[in-house]
């Protein structure tokens, strides 16, 4: 079962999973809202796009994803541990929560945003444990 955290582009710490349109490559820009939703959106692009439709209409894409490449999605959701990571700093309007909602509707287990990873890199398991259990640590 996969487990699932969402962070910010510059988390650098293990089951790193890149789903945006300028950096995820073939498999991560699978996740990813397309170029026109993010022109749509992002105000540095001219985008004006309200975040609820931005999540109705990425949502929409997403299942296009899902319908077109199923193995891949199905290879994610294989997986036992997956940080998604995006550029954006606010992570209640990124798409990386609302595609980890997704995965949660498909199976995995959600855990939400990691914030702080300066002290955890010498943990080499890190985060396979759920966030609740690391306490201090996280
Ligand atoms: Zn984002």
């Amino acid at each position: 079962m996969l487990h699932v955290w969402t962070a910010n582009i510059g988390y650098p710490g293990p089951h790193r999973l890149d789903v945006t349109r300028k950096s995820g490559g073939m498999f991560g820009s699978l996740f990813a809202p397309s170029w026109g939703l993010l022109k749509s959106t992002h105000p540095a692009l001219g985008g004006t796009l309200p975040w609820e439709e931005y999540a109705k209409r990425y949502t929409q894409e997403m299942r296009a994803s899902y319908a077109e490449h199923r193995s891949e999605w199905d290879t994610l959701l294989a997986a036992q541990w997956a940080v998604l990571v995006c550029y954006c700093r606010e992570p209640t309007t990124c798409h990386r929560s609302l595609l980890s909602g997704i995965l949660g509707k498909l199976g995995a287990r959600v855990y939400g945003e990691i914030t702080e990873w300066d002290r955890t890199v010498e943990s080499p398991c890190w985060p396979i444990k759920p966030l609740g259990e690391w306490g201090e640590v996280l």
